[in-house]
């Protein structure tokens, strides 16, 4: 079959169909072809774990039984909170779910005047690990939104020293460090109609950060690669991509220079899939065992975000046709093809079409020792698969 005629790779443009359980058995079924463009049932893909996952805890039964259809046996909800503000509930909402999703802590940031922040974020953190915690989420606030407590007209810096205390600790508590710093380029650079990423700015301006009050960008990135660099006992995860997936070499670099930096591929498929595959197949291929697969998908009662969030509202069943199209790229050669991010940009990607070795790696195997101190998948995930076999298969 011509997987390229496929009506899978159309973004679906169907905006009404039922709803409740019926039409979430019936998205089920219809999605049943959707995920596999390589042909391959979840269950012969074997489990995938997305670690870039946004959510609320009233969303994690109805989203680990969609994840599951796709194949995703687990995700990583990096919008976990703070102890004593919202991690208590976020990992009690996990329990149930037999480790199939981690949760991340968070800075409690708005505390930034505090003269002992530090120290009160390393007792937060302690208190998260305590209670279950296996990671924590640092936002692009630091750096981009955060003041700094001596001089409020300016940003406190990602490498702060102050800072230092809260790295530290990660790594004493082995919570690895999920970082966002900076953002895509062209949100650095001048809005108008030679800015390639209009179509997203023009519907969030506020994205933009061209005005000459932020941080540029190249500065924001090396004092990341600052703090990743003196924290040798803490590992950190470059999120998007070390942020930085315009400049694949860069990223190689970063990653030949830290053995203690790993990197997702959240939300960042469309600038990845832009340079020439078989380079970003070697780079892959090189730190195959630091490359994470992740997604950025959000999933709120007040809707989802599959990546970024445009005038359109995405539906449930686009989140099968988002999760299709990054397996289609990775797993396959195939040139010229839709990225599952139209919004952030008019132009088509090349599929790289990974090894199965390193897909395993990629898909699971990186996430599952990182987050989990797991080797490999086990019953659970064997489990969540057969459920969704059994969900799509429902209405045959
Ligand atoms: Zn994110």
């Amino acid at each position: 079959m011509n997987v390229a005629l496929h009506p899978v790779y159309a973004p679906p443009r169907r905006r009404s169909g039922p709803g409740g359980v019926a039409g979430l058995a019936l998205m089920l079924a219809l999605a049943v072809t959707p995920v596999n463009p390589a042909g391959a049932a979840p269950a012969e893909r074997g489990p995938i774990v997305d670690v870039h996952v946004h959510t609320a805890p009233s969303q994690y039964g109805l989203l680990a039984d969609v994840l599951a259809s796709t194949g995703v046996t687990r995700f990583v909800n990096l919008s976990g909170g703070v102890a004593g503000f919202g991690l208590e509930k976020a990992l009690a909402a996990a329990e149930p779910f037999e480790g199939r999703i981690a949760v991340c802590a968070n800075v409690r940031w708005r505390s930034y005047t505090d003269p002992d922040f530090a120290a009160e974020q390393v007792a937060l953190l302690e208190r998260g690990a305590a209670l279950g915690a296996r990671c924590l989420k640092i936002p692009k606030a630091l750096g981009l939104g955060v003041p700094d407590p001596d001089d409020e007209s300016r940003y406190m810096a990602v490498d702060d020293a102050r800072l230092d205390p809260i790295w530290a600790a990660a790594g004493r508590l082995g919570l690895p460090v999920f970082i966002h710093t900076g953002d895509p380029k062209a949100f650095f650079e001048p809005l108008g109609p030679e800015n390639e990423r209009m179509d997203e700015l023009g519907v969030h301006p506020e994205w933009s950060f061209a005005d000459p009050k932020y941080p540029r960008r190249a500065e924001l990135l090396a004092a990341r690669d600052r703090v990743v660099a003196r924290h040798r006992g803490t590992t950190f995860i470059g999120v998007h991509f070390g942020n930085n997936p315009e400049d694949p070499d860069y990223v190689a670099k970063l990653l030949a220079d830290n053995p203690n930096l790993y990197v997702d591929l959240a939300a960042r498929l469309p600038e990845i899939g832009r340079h020439d595959p078989s380079k970003i197949r070697a780079l892959f291929e090189r730190f195959a065992d630091r490359i994470l697969f992740g997604t950025d998908l959000g999933f709120h009662r007040g809707g989802i975000m599959l990546g970024s969030v445009g005038r359109e509202r995405p539906r449930l069943i686009d989140v099968f046709w988002y999760y299709a199209v990054h397996f289609r790229w990775l797993e396959r050669a195939d040139r010229s093809m839709q990225h599952p991010t139209p919004i952030q940009g008019r132009w088509r990607i090349d599929g790289i079409g990974l090894s199965p070795e390193t897909l395993a790696k990629v898909y699971r195997l990186n996430a599952l020792k990182l987050l989990w101190g797991e080797d490999g998948p086990g019953p659970t995930d064997a489990e969540a698969l057969e459920l969704a076999t059994g969900l799509a298969g429902f209405l045959d």
